[in-house]
């Protein structure tokens, strides 16, 4: 089968490769339809190995590079294992690309995203840039699902922005978003876009979006920003007090992973606020906690996930969540380096999210 397959830094390769086994007890066999490239598969192309699983097999997949990348897909079943209920050949999925132990104190929780011998599908296994996945899609389900099932009315394309979307919507739970509130998003890459759109369909009055990047902020006001600024050239501050009354915001995302965006998200605060940290971050960051203190400001963590695919897709079917403007590029996986990698690299102001088909 045609796959991606990433060797290393700066080496990953368009290859034929086995297809995908036939499902095993537990285990679901996909046809890939749709796979988005992630700023996750960019940071392993352009400097990993940082998840990557390289010199020991992964404990839950036993598998390590070279692997296929990819986690943001949907695609249709094609093959059912043994011990395996509820899914069918034809069923057009989304899967969550966490692999949890389903042992640890937080599988039994419920809390997936935080079990202690995690791993991410095209990670610490085979990802979504193959024609074909095989996927266990029973251990540490109980109760977090691996396979989500699309509607007719959701595409494959649409499909493969459940994943992020999920993180957005994840972050907007986390920071308990409320109708009506006031929100600033830090950062207009692929996730604060998210975070924009999931922040609408949560029903925030404003969303005002803090971006360097003028093809981004004109992204942003296609996804729902209220208001999209510059902060080079403006002070941004100054811009979210006065449009909020001189008050500040009640909830900010930081998306970008840096201290002076979290320093942003923090100042634009009003009293009592709350800033959600969703950005991914390199090194520590200082913060000064004189007004967090002084205001009673809360500074809350976000990863990836609980549950909230099933959310996400019906917000998509009935149109709550359009993911159409940040679809920015289609590409066959041949490309994926030249039109993938490389042009989100090289070409920020004119892209969010470039979708891959395998075949
Ligand atoms: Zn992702
Ligand atoms: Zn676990």
């Amino acid at each position: 089968m045609k796959a991606a397959v990433w060797y290393g830094r700066r080496d990953v390769r368009f290859q034929d490769i086995p297809e995908a086994p036939a499902p095993g007890p537990g285990e679901v066999k996909l046809q890939v339809g749709w796979c988005g490239i992630c700023g996750t598969d960019l940071h392993e192309y352009a400097a990993g190995p940082i998840f990557t699983q390289v010199n020991t097999p992964h404990p839950l997949s036993g598998r390590m590079a070279p692997l296929t990348p990819g986690h943001e897909f949907a695609g249709t079943v094609v093959e059912v294992g043994p011990h395996v209920t509820g899914y069918k050949v034809g069923d057009r999925v989304s899967p969550n690309p966490l692999l949890r132990c389903g042992e640890c104190v937080y599988c039994k929780q419920g809390l997936p995203q935080l079990c202690t011998g995690i791993g991410f599908l095209g990670c610490h296994s085979d990802g979504g840039f193959a024609e074909y996945v095989t996927l266990n899609v029973t251990r540490g389900t109980n109760p977090i699902p691996v396979l989500y099932k699309l509607p007719d009315s959701v595409s494959l394309e649409a499909g493969a922005t459940v994943e992020p979307l999920a993180v957005a919507v994840h972050a907007v739970n986390r920071g308990k978003l409320l109708d009506g509130e006031t929100v600033v998003v830090v950062g207009a890459g692929p996730i604060g876009i998210c975070t924009t759109m999931a922040a609408k369909a949560a029903g925030a009055s404003q969303i005002i979006v803090l971006e360097t990047s003028a093809g981004r902020r004109a992204f942003a006001e296609k996804s729902g920003a209220t208001a999209a600024i510059d902060p080079r050239s403006t002070d941004a501050i100054k811009a979210v007090q006065d449009l909020t009354n001189g008050l500040g915001v009640d909830c900010a995302f930081e998306c970008v992973g840096a201290e002076p965006t979290l320093k942003l998200a923090v100042d634009s605060l009003r009293k009592d606020g709350r800033a959600v940290v969703v950005g991914i971050f390199e090194h520590p960051a200082a913060l000064d906690w004189f007004p967090i203190v002084f205001f009673e400001k809360t500074i809350i963590g976000t990863f990836a996930y609980v549950n909230e695919f099933d959310t996400v897709i019906e917000m998509l079917a009935d149109g709550r969540l359009q993911p159409d403007p940040m679809i920015t590029g289609r590409i066959g996986v041949k490309d994926i380096v030249a039109g993938g990698f490389e042009e989100l690299l090289n070409n920020k102001e004119q892209n969010v999210k470039i979708l891959v088909s395998p075949s």
